[in-house]
């Protein structure tokens, strides 16, 4: 019943963001085209929707020393954390090298999520196109999470 509740909020802040998924799609595969990416080759962008609609975008920022690097999920999340937004919906994740290959988050970005998102609700969007898409409840790419 709670859960049920929640989804309502969840369902309307989503309608009144007036944000589809797949345009949330579509700012992530924009975000990617500012991928860093030297090393790997593998391209990412991110968008991450908040509560009060706000979209804030990330790509993937590469380093030689390798561990220094940061994925495209946590510059979205760091970007709006740290413009004060602690409320968010869902994430668009578009990754590849050329074209766009199915991508999903790795563990350290689902934990960070974990962090500051309701695991039952938080969505996570992923896909080859605006079109087609999968969607995740973190719950379910992070069961058991830590925290
Ligand atoms: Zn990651």
């Amino acid at each position: 019943m709670v859960l049920k509740q929640m989804e309502d909020i969840s369902t309307k802040a989503l309608r009144s963001s007036q944000i589809s998924y797949g345009e949330l799609m579509k700012c992530a595969m924009e975000a990617r085209k500012n991928s860093y990416s030297p090393y790997s080759g593998f391209k990412v962008g991110a968008a991450l929707l908040c509560r009060d609609g706000k979209i804030y975008t990330g790509c993937n920022i590469e380093n030689a020393a390798y561990s220094p690097t940061n994925c495209a999920e946590r510059t979205a999340f760091f970007k709006a954390i740290s413009e004060g937004q602690r409320e968010f919906l869902a994430i668009a994740v578009a990754g590849g090298r050329e074209e766009l290959e199915p991508c999903y988050p790795c563990g350290v970005c689902r934990q960070v999520m974990a962090e500051f998102c309701d695991v039952e609700q938080f969505e996570i969007v992923c896909g080859t196109s605006a079109n087609d898409l999968e969607v995740f409840r973190l719950k379910e790419l992070l069961p058991k999470n830590f925290g």
